[in-house]
């Protein structure tokens, strides 16, 4: 088959990677791709918000199937086009990545079918939404309503953090249409679980379950960034609490954007909340999770194809779907300054090095500039190690990243530390 993927960053590389050990894949196309994908797949420098160019090259190179990594283009109904255009695409439409693109429609369906979240409430007026928080107890977690890149939202300690970030989002405009309505909600304590799933309307087939690290410093401090780290499996987590979360959010979820008719079909990312009251839902995203993916699909020992064209088929409920036992670990290593501004085009070394050591390394802010590989971008690379158990993983991991280097890299040194001291 010939397949296109969409995005360049961590994520798609793990995707292409995976999709790469297929036997049914003859051509992998990657638009626009990075430099690592560039070893798998024929880049092609196309943004992914060019629609119209990338449904001709699909056309020009008679593309089998496409698979979106990101989470803007779906929002804006990328896959709506390739099918118009009668190219398959494996993403939700426009209607059902809504999940992800509007937290006010994603938590309203919540509480329309009593699936568990975090109490709250949305307004498009700022002297409303000011007054119900100065009633609330603190802290409370104030969010733009659509995609911000994973900065919209602020776990606010005091009144004034909130209203701050109340008056940026909704007077200020700092992200856009994006803020201009906003959701309030109650501030949940406990462990947070990623499960992405793999779904076709009312079929869910839950991965292994991950765990992210936010925040850009160790021991959870500094401001939230796209995600500098991952793990799995979770050690210190029951595959109860995890069954509980696919029964009682995920399933329901699925089959409640049935009922709406919003059929979802493609990655499904659950974040959740291990409470004190139980399992709760965070957020959900129309597609895999960078990082997680980095340590998800080297776990999977079935063909990632074969998997997808069973959910494009309506065969996902009959597929066997296999997981290794094999730990994994991802490092983020990232450009200084991020998450705010970075400078790019730092020399990177150390790569072939770390592959060597059996480390696997995705690339995400990468670009090749007069033969050699630098910086571009906030995040940089993946490194992800693989062991027996977690904490083999992360030595793996951690020696792979000490071999790296450019200019100002900076990684958190804590990725997976919780794992480890929970089951001591
Ligand atoms: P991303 O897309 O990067 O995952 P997002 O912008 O969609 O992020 P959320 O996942 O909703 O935002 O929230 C980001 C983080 O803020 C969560 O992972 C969690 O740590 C924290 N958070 C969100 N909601 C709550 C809550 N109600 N109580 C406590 N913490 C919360």
């Amino acid at each position: 088959m010939r397949i296109l993927v969409i995005g360049g960053g961590g994520r798609e590389h793990a995707i292409v990677w995976s999709l790469a050990k297929s036997e049914k894949v003859e051509e992998l196309l990657c638009a626009p791709g990075n430099a690592g994908i560039a070893e798998l797949a024929e880049c092609v420098p196309i943004a992914v918000d060019r629609f119209a160019e990338l449904v001709q090259l699909a056309k020009d190179r008679r593309i089998d199937l496409v698979v979106v990594g990101p989470d803007d283009p779906l929002a804006a109904g990328i896959v709506d086009e390739f099918e118009a255009a009668g190219i398959p695409a494996f993403g939700p439409d426009r209607k059902a990545a809504e999940i992800e693109g509007s937290k006010i429609f994603m938590k309203n369906l919540l509480r329309k079918y009593n699936i568990p979240t975090a109490r709250y409430e949305s307004f498009t007026d700022f002297e409303q939404a000011l007054a119900y928080l100065r009633s609330q107890p603190m802290p409370i977690v104030v969010k733009a309503d659509g995609l911000a890149a994973g900065k919209g939202v602020t776990v606010a300690a005091t009144l004034e953090e909130a209203e701050e970030a109340l008056r940026g989002m909704m007077l200020g405009g700092v992200f856009g249409a994006s803020g201009s309505q906003v959701v309030i909600e109650e501030f949940m304590t406990g462990q947070e679980m990623s499960i992405l799933a793999f779904v076709d309307g009312e079929t869910v087939r839950a991965m292994v379950p991950a765990q992210d690290h936010k925040t850009i410093f160790d021991g959870d401090k500094g401001p939230n960034t796209g995600g500098m780290g991952t793990y799995s499996p979770l050690p210190h987590i029951s595959q109860a609490l995890v069954d509980d979360a696919i029964v009682n959010i995920i399933e329901p979820t699925a089959r409640a954007m049935v009922s709406e008719g919003r059929p979802f079909r493609g990655f499904l990312f659950a974040g959740l909340m291990l409470t004190p009251d139980g399992v709760k839902t965070v957020e959900f995203n129309a597609r895999m999770g960078d990082p997680e993916t980095q340590v998800v699909l080297p776990r999977l020992d079935t063909d990632l194809l074969d998997i997808i064209m069973a959910a494009m088929e309506g065969r996902l409920a009959d597929i066997e779907i296999k997981w290794n036992d094999e730990a994994a670990v991802c490092v983020i290593v990232a450009s200084e300054g991020y998450p705010g501004s970075y400078p790019k085009g730092r020399p990177i070394s150390g790569l072939e090095a770390a592959k060597a050591q059996g480390a696997l390394v995705f690339h995400a802010g990468t670009a090749l500039k007069d033969g050699g590989l630098v910086t571009n971008g906030g995040r940089v690379l993946g490194i992800v190690g693989l062991g027996g158990d977690i904490s083999e993983a992360r030595a793996k991991a951690y020696e792979a990243v000490s071999a790296i280097s450019f200019e100002g890299m900076q990684c958190r040194t804590d990725i997976a530390l919780k794992a480890l001291q929970s089951v001591e």
